[in-house]
């Protein structure tokens, strides 16, 4: 597979931090189970990996003047199109008490019917946690591959079955960061398709040397395959994902950009590839989260980005839109450039807030 490598000061820098020992809010012994074996004992977990909250409360009234601003300035961006993305700002609250959500039960809810989002793009993920299926003229780009083996199995190819699409036809899995939720399902396409798995160089070592969290249900780590920068470029047939390395939810998410058909209108989409701070009190890597939320509006603008999801429907409600897609009319992916910018002020606004609140 054509693959570009670029080198990348911000990945270097991604690796320094990386290097650290990570502090999680939570241990694994506050979830312990009777069920682990030793090969999937718990290094460490208690929030789901990208776990979304519930809707956004009022914020607390005892705010210094600015995380107040922060959070003013994420509540303006978000209007009333973005507000999943503000239950990021909870965190800057500091009676906040993040919850420990049910994997168990995030991970049982029936998969929504797969669709099509655009020409080349179509959604065969879950309720809780997405994978997207880019169609190319040499096969298809899978961006995550779920919570295990059986998802691969019952949601994803079923999924591209049912749009349509050869499941045989998986070349490329872009794992979009090294959480089990994101790349649990990879195995299974590896193994009976002898799909390749693209992860950044820092997410790879993490997975292969400290996972920052796991869960019994969630399939093992692929086999290390293809390493990708950020600048680095997947190509694969006709068509060419840009990386993005974003660094923060882990320090090595790649968030691709890609184009998309839709009739004759063409597209540009940013997949934002890790959004909770479900990493502990570790303000350098809050700080780097929100450096790359600002650089990458930047890219976004430069490149005329106008679609924006995520990997998680909670966030940028896929699920909903799809429905939508199928009903006709305007397609709702379609944001345009200057939402994709609001989202991203959001999401860099709330993380500006948390800092705030952690050294107020
Ligand atoms: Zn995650």
């Amino acid at each position: 597979m054509p693959l570009e490598k670029a080198a990348c000061t911000r990945v270097e820098t991604s690796m320094r931090w990386a290097s650290r020992s990570m502090t999680t809010s939570f241990r694994a012994e506050e979830v312990a189970s009777a069920s682990l074996t030793t090969r999937r004992a718990l290094l460490g977990m208690g929030c789901a990996c990208c776990f979304a909250l519930a809707a956004p409360r009022a914020f607390a009234d005892a705010m210094t003047p600015e995380v107040e601003r922060h959070l003013a300035a994420a509540k303006q961006a978000a209007g009333t199109d973005l507000e999943a993305l503000l239950v990021l700002g909870r965190s800057a609250d500091p009676t906040f008490k993040a919850p420990t959500p049910d994997l168990e039960k995030l991970m049982a809810l029936p998969a929504p019917p797969a669709g099509k989002a655009f020409d080349n793009l179509f959604f065969v993920g879950g309720k809780w946690v997405s994978a997207w299926a880019l169609t190319t003229s040499d096969g298809i780009i899978l961006f995550d591959a779920m919570n295990n083996e059986d998802d691969a199995e019952h949601t994803i190819e079923r999924g591209l079955t049912t749009v349509g699409l050869d499941p045989s036809k998986v070349r490329t899995i872009i794992v979009t960061h090294g959480h089990g939720d994101h790349y649990g399902g990879a195995s299974y396409f590896t193994r009976k398709y002898g799909s390749h798995v693209v992860a950044s160089e820092v997410d790879w070592t993490m997975m292969e040397t400290k996972l920052e969290f796991d869960h019994p249900r969630w399939g093992r780590p692929p086999k290390r395959d293809i390493a990708v920068a950020d600048g680095g470029k997947v190509r694969l047939g006709d068509t060419t994902v840009d990386i993005l390395i974003t660094p923060g939810h882990t320090m090595g998410t790649i968030s691709p950009i890609f184009d998309v058909r839709l009739g004759s209108q063409k597209h540009r989409v940013l997949l934002w590839g890790g959004t909770a701070f479900n990493f502990g009190r570790q303000p350098e890597r809050l700080q780097a989260y929100a450096d790359a939320t600002a650089r990458t509006r930047q890219v976004a603008k430069q490149q005329g980005v106008d679609v924006f999801i995520s990997n998680h429907s909670s966030y940028d409600g896929s699920v909903e839109k799809l429905g939508a897609v199928t009903a006709g009319g305007a397609n709702p992916f379609v944001l345009g450039a200057s939402t994709v910018e609001r989202a991203l002020t959001v999401m860099n606004e709330c993380a500006q807030a948390t800092l705030a609140s952690w050294k107020a």
